[in-house]
Formats: C-alpha cells, structure tokens, sequence
C-alpha cells in the first residue's frame, strides 16, 4: 500500500466547538493524524509525502471565491483586537435569503451553516495539505500498482463547492474523483463513515460518471439531518447515480456488511474505471460518535469486500476520532485490503 499525506495537516487544532449549548471538544484533534500516521509506519507501508502543487485541482470542485476566502479569513479576523481567538460563525443566511454580503461575519456565515468549522492560524494550511494528499493519491493512482491510502485531515465529504461544515472544509474525496474521471472515466466512490457523505453527494448530484453510494446513520436522528435520505438518487443525467443506505443506531457488524455487499453490487453494474473509498472509522463500536456497533472485524471484512472488487482505489481517509481503537480499525480495514490487493 501506498500511503500519502503531508505534516502540515496537524497544523489545524482547534480544542472546542460551541453545541448543545455549551462548549465541547472538538473532535478533529491533529493527533488523529499522529494516530493514523503511526499505524502505518508501524504496518510498514510505503510512505509519501505530497507535494503542495495542485491548487488549481481544489477550484476544479470548489468555488474560488470560497477557496480565497478560507485562506484569508484568519488575517481579516485578528484585525479586529476585541474578536476570540478564534473564528467561528454566528450568523447564517437561510433558504429564503440570497444575497451574499462582503463584511467579514456576514460573509463568514454564507460559507457555513454551524459552528462546527472552526477556523485558526493554522487552518488554511492543513486543509489545503489535505486536499494535496488526496489529488497526489489520484496523480499516482494511474500509474501505480497498489491501491493508495491517502491520509486526509481535515476531513472533507460534508464540504460542498462553497460551504463549510462538519468539521469538513474542502472536499479531498470529491477532489480527487474528480481527477480520477480524468484518466479512468466513470469514478464510483463508497462512503463508509458513520455520516452521511452530503457535499460529495452534491458535488456529483447531477454526474452520470460518478456514483456515490453511502452507508450511513439515518439523518432523522443526527447530522447532517438535511440529507442523506434513500430517496436522494441524483437528478437529470446523473439521476440514478446517487445511492444512500441510512441505517439505524446500533447497527452491527451483520447489517453494516450487508449494505457494503448493496453498493458493491451497485458498483459492479455501473463498471467504473477506479474506485474511491471514504474511509471514516466513526461507525466503529468504540468511536465517541457512538452510533453504530462496528468491530476490528467488521472493518477488515468491508476492506477485503471492497478490495475484491478489484479496482484502482483510492482510499481516502475521512472521520474517526480519538479513542484507544481508532488506530486499531485503520490497521484492520489496510491489512485486510492490502491481502485481498496482493
Ligand atoms: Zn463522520
């Protein structure tokens, strides 16, 4: 297996968000990133770093005008001495209103809908070396002979073209499908993380050469809440090409994979030339999202199901967050796709 990633992605580290009424931790913590990098090492894969080169492979999915402002948030935020440290949103436009304005909250909250996108110093940098790490895993992915692990942090399946949100503020998985139609035509991409995948099922609503299928906790019950539901199936050329499997709490191991062996199915019929995995490890059963029941097994059971499909994969690291397991389900889902691979 081929790994990918890029240091700066620890650069980002907020330790709060303001929900339920209170301040709590914020789940994305760079440690993750320390987590995943040491599974690897210890695994003894192929380690690279990407290099910071393909800005323009961002706006080819992302409005420039969003992307601009990310970078420059921060340094418009500190001019003003009596705001935090730290820049979050209070304000957001809703359906009914359509006029974007250029003052620094107004526009902060155009390009968010919660304050689960903090924003510091080092915010710019990590998720631009996230999004770096997923297109140099597509770049290679034409000429290599093993799948590829790209190590993203941030996040990035719940950011849309121009919108911030769960802890998501570029879409690495939907940046780098987008380099992969390129050079293999039709792209599928399966969600596993526990959320619901709404800014890549966005991204490509309307695609015919992209599918996304998504396994997700139903959205009645948790966020995303406004989407994610089964009767979501993409519209006009790409109508069909959209499949949702929401599932309810608790859900094991049994009825997790059966939905995996659902989109692989999907898959199958609709023969791409490459393959892009989300790979969030938040349905494990010791995850704090505590959603779903999923175990070491379970995640090595869906690597070699996705494996044997027998794709050029792109896998691309998504939510999974701090507990004693989490590097224990990304040793698991790699080992078991790297035998299948092999
Ligand atoms: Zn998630």
């Amino acid at each position: 297996m081929l790994v990918v990633h890029h240091p700066d992605q620890r650069l980002h580290d907020p330790d709060q968000v303001f929900r339920t009424g209170k301040f709590i931790a914020q789940p994305d913590r760079a440690e993750r990133y320390d987590i995943f990098l040491g599974i690897v090492r210890r695994d003894r894969h192929e380690i690279v770093e990407a290099p910071l080169n393909r800005a323009e492979a961002v706006t080819e999915v992302h409005d420039p005008a969003y992307v601009e402002f990310l970078k420059g948030v921060y340094r418009r935020w500190i001019a003003h001495p009596d705001y935090g440290p730290v820049v979050v949103p209070n304000v957001h436009p809703t359906h009914r209103m359509h006029k974007k304005p250029t003052e620094l909250l107004g526009e902060l909250g155009w390009y968010s809908n919660s304050t689960s996108c903090p924003i510091t110093e080092g915010t710019w940098p990590a998720i631009f070396a996230s999004t770096q790490a997923a297109v140099h895993g597509a770049d290679r992915l034409a000429s290599a002979d093993t799948p590829i692990y790209a190590l993203c942090r941030p996040p990035g399946h719940h950011a849309y073209p121009d919108l911030m949100t769960g802890v998501c503020y570029l879409n690495n998985a939907a940046i780098a499908a987008q380099q992969l139609t390129k050079r293999f035509g039709k792209v599928a991409i399966i969600d596993i993380d526990v959320h619901h995948c709404n800014g890549t099922q966005f991204i490509f609503w309307d695609r015919p050469d992209v599918l996304v299928c998504s396994i997700h906790v139903d959205p009645r019950l948790t966020a995303p809440y406004y989407a994610g539901y089964a009767d979501e199936i993409g519209d006009g050329a790409g109508k069909g090409t959209n499949f949702n499997q929401p599932l309810p709490w608790a859900t094991p191991d049994s009825a997790w994979l059966q939905a995996v062996d659902a989109a692989a199915a999907r898959i199958r019929g609709f023969m791409p030339g490459a393959l892009v995995v989300s790979l969030g490890f938040d349905a494990g059963e010791h995850d704090p999202v505590a959603a779903f029941k999923i175990t070491d097994h379970g995640f090595a059971e869906a690597g070699r199901r996705l494996s044997a499909l027998n794709y050029p994969t792109l896998l691309v690291q998504e939510g999974g967050y701090l507990s004693p397991s989490l590097g224990g389900y990304l040793g698991s889902f790699l080992r078991a796709f790297e035998e299948i691979a092999a």
